[in-house]
């Protein structure tokens, strides 16, 4: 039976990126095979509940440290959300090219992630979905946080609970954040992300006035706006890079991990892309 790639909603204009897509595309297309994957729930309250009841565990535990520090829980704040951003490239970047679309879990999610690609659109209001995604990563790192606490008080015992604390406090929000840089129920992802790529050509001193018009067209709201302006959460001026070439910038928290994790996953990911075109035009040519 003759395959029809599923319709690139994500537009773009040059060969490289056609190309991307329709790699994207083909592979995401021989997942469908009717072979069951064990899988694990996208939506559940009875497991952001189980997070939310680890998190404040691990908050109680580092409440009542003996080594409490104010001034390193501040700093713990800061170095969790840089590892939870890491953390949340790596996972991104696994699922784009690593785990195969069978594998049980893992592949499930990797085909998620790479139908996001082709479908930006996510939505802030689908929060029960949004905090299960994060929960999973919250729920675990936690109970590390639990166990790094009852190791022998001190200043560094006491700034690894923290900040695995803090890791996990991150990790829950990571999909609501990556949500609002996409708004995709307001206004169709193929406009939102067409407006966030051109107003970024612009010189930066225009692009500030354009950025307000459209993110107030589009609805984030104010707060999130702050936080996003203040780089706490990701900004829709930065994610869109990811889904230019979806060859680089795969943080989907903050990006503050994006300069270091750009280094080694770039140059992997243009080689995967190549090995899955060239993969594809053989199967195309009947090779
Ligand atoms: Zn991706
Ligand atoms: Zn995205």
């Amino acid at each position: 039976m003759e395959s029809k790639p599923l319709a690139i909603v994500f537009r773009t204009s040059s060969g490289l990126r056609a190309s991307t897509a329709r790699v994207f595309s083909k592979f995401e297309h021989s997942s469908r095979s009717p072979r069951k994957v064990i899988t694990i729930p996208k939506e559940s309250w009875v497991i952001v509940g189980i997070s939310l009841a680890a998190q404040l565990f691990a908050l109680w535990k580092v409440v009542h440290h003996p080594s409490f520090s104010f001034s390193i829980t501040t700093l713990a704040f800061f170095s969790g959300a840089f590892l939870a951003d890491l953390i949340t490239a790596f996972f991104h970047f696994g699922f784009d090219y690593v785990w195969p679309d069978k594998f049980p879990i893992m592949g499930p999610i990797s085909v998620e992630f790479r139908h996001h690609h082709h479908r930006p659109m996510l939505d802030p209001s689908a929060l029960c979905g949004n905090l299960t995604r994060g929960g999973y990563m919250c729920a675990i790192i936690s109970v590390v946080a639990w166990f790094i606490a009852d190791f022998p008080p001190g200043n560094w015992a006491y700034f690894w609970t923290a900040t695995t604390m803090w890791i996990a406090m991150w990790g829950f929000f990571f999909h609501q954040i990556h949500s609002y840089t996409h708004m995709g129920k307001t206004v169709s992802p193929d406009e939102f992300n067409a407006a966030v790529r051109r107003i970024s050509a612009l010189p930066s001193a225009d692009q500030k006035g354009e950025f307000i018009k459209l993110f107030n067209k589009v609805g984030i709201p104010k707060w999130v706006r702050f936080m996003q302006k203040c780089r706490l959460f990701l900004r829709p001026e930065v994610h869109w890079r990811h889904h230019e070439t979806f060859e680089s910038d795969f943080s989907s928290l903050n990006g503050w991990s994006d300069p270091l994790t750009n280094l080694f996953f770039g140059p992997f990911a243009k080689k995967r892309k190549a090995h899955r075109l060239l993969a594809t035009l053989n199967s195309d040519s009947g090779v």
